[in-house]
């Protein structure tokens, strides 16, 4: 298939000094040579070499940019393509004239996703590689960063390959069994296949426990903080950003700051949310009733309910209590640095397991408490980014998900004594599963689905 030379730019526009515009395709080198004036042509350098040079408009030999160019000829290229990229210096606007000056000498702007689609296609990455870029690119964390990376690397694909091969080797001994019933050489006897099976079927849950944190690196830990008016809702989330972005006051009610963070708390990555109205609960729960306020809450991950320490519990306290039991939440009892009033035994009561912490965010006490309390909940305070493999993308768990239920039905099978060559199309059907899982056997549709969700210039 002939392709053709797209280019686009690759780095954030408008951030930094320098932007990168890439080119990949069979005339990248010309096109970016029609451009260039420096002390060579472009043609005429080695591959993987850096020139110094400008970036000048043909039609008025006027120059555009001072510019750094990398040539890398194919196929040691991300692409496996002639890869050009020029490093522009002087802004936005040299650097979208030097990509329009591009398009008008014979390259496309390249469709989003569409240089790690090339990648794929060319078979420099598998498309577990691929939307790893993706994930890389959206990810809000340095934990994230690293689940990325790591998947980037291959770990996945290397475990999906090991869990293929160990299919495919029962494959092969079912087949010899059913072809060929006479062939006693190496009988693959039902108890066997069962425990060949119930092997791949334990890593494929592993593989899956790690699904949530993997999603929880990704996204961060979606927290909501809940409370009546006043009770330190805004001092809370100022002591966990150390930053004082939230806005506190001493008017009930008054909290009306935009508040959507990430905050590191001892690498755990917990997205605040902007949760407005619900902050304020107490009408909250007037107004649309405790049913919405569940819709709202079931976004979190997790639930930071405040509760007064110098104030009776009330009706909306208690209306809060008993919704938060049905999420992960911590109570935190804020303000114990005035006397108390609150029944802490009623209190204990009515939140059953939930964990308990005092606090006196106006003193900084009982944060670190907190903290504790948030790393045991989600027992993440211990986990080693590198020893694991982690599966954090939509598709790819939906896809173990479904391999681990076709393994379920070989075992199922098994147990109620189907004959083997039935089994076998089960087995089949995991393999393929997770064959789609690293691109082998996925469909073009797909392929262009996933792609398009990129940024443009990856
Ligand atoms: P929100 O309405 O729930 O967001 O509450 P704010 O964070 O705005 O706090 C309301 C008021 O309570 C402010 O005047 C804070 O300074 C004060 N406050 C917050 N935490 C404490 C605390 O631990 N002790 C005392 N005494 N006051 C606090
Ligand atoms: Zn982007």
């Amino acid at each position: 298939m002939e392709t053709d030379t797209i280019a686009a730019i690759s780095t954030p526009v408008g951030e930094g000094g320098i932007s990168v515009i890439r080119i990949s395709g069979p005339e990248a080198v010309p096109v970016a040579d029609r451009i260039y004036r420096g002390k060579k042509s472009l043609k005429d350098v080695p591959t993987h070499t850096v020139h110094y040079g400008h970036i000048v408009d043909p039609a008025f030999n006027e120059p555009v940019d001072e510019v750094l160019v990398t040539v890398m000829r194919k196929p040691r290229t991300f692409t496996r393509e002639d890869v050009v990229e020029i490093s522009c210096h002087g802004g936005i606007v040299p650097v979208q004239k030097t990509l329009e000056l591009l398009l008008d000498h014979g390259a496309r702007l390249a469709e989003p996703g569409e240089f790690t689609k090339r990648a794929f296609l060319n078979g420099r990455i598998d498309l577990s590689q691929a939307e790893a870029v993706m994930d890389l690119i959206r990810a809000k964390t340095d934990s994230a960063a690293k689940v990325a990376l790591s998947q980037h690397e291959g770990r996945l694909s290397r475990l999906i390959h090991r869990l293929r091969n160990e299919i495919l080797e029962i494959l092969a001994h079912l087949a010899v069994n059913v072809d060929y019933p006479e062939y006693d050489a190496e009988q693959m006897t039902a108890q066997l296949l069962r425990e060949r099976s119930g092997h791949i079927a334990r890593e494929l849950e592993r593989l899956l426990e790690t699904a949530r944190q993997g999603k929880i690196y990704r996204e961060g830990i979606k927290t909501v903080i809940v409370g009546r008016p006043n009770v330190g809702k805004s001092s809370l989330m100022n002591a966990l950003t150390h930053e004082n972005k939230a806005i506190v006051t001493e008017i009930p009610g008054t909290t009306r700051d935009v508040i959507e963070e990430y905050v590191n708390v001892r690498g755990i990555p917990l997205h605040l949310l902007d949760t407005a109205g619900i902050r304020e609960t107490e009408d909250i729960i007037e107004r649309i009733g405790v049913e919405r306020s569940h819709q709202a809450l079931a976004q979190a991950d997790l639930v930071l309910l405040l509760l007064n320490y110098a104030e009776p519990l009330i009706d909306a306290d208690r209306d809060l209590l008993s919704l938060v039991r049905k999420y992960t939440s911590i109570v935190i009892v804020n303000k114990t640095d005035l006397p108390r009033r609150i029944n802490l035994e009623e209190v204990r009561r009515l939140i059953g397991e939930i964990p308990m912490i005092m606090t006196s965010l106006k003193k900084e006490q009982g944060i670190d408490e907190l903290e504790d309390t948030l790393v045991s909940l989600f027992q993440l305070g211990k986990v080693e980014l590198a020893d694991e493999t982690y599966v954090s993308n939509v598709r790819h768990i939906h896809l173990i998900r479904k391999a681990l239920e076709s393994v379920r039905e070989v075992i199922r099978g098994i147990d109620a004594g189907v004959p083997l060559d039935m089994v076998e199309i089960d087995l089949k059907n995991a393999w393929e599963s997770l064959g789609e899982v690293i691109g082998e056997a996925v469909s073009e549709d797909l392929i262009d689905q996933i792609f398009s969700q990129f940024c443009l210039g990856k």
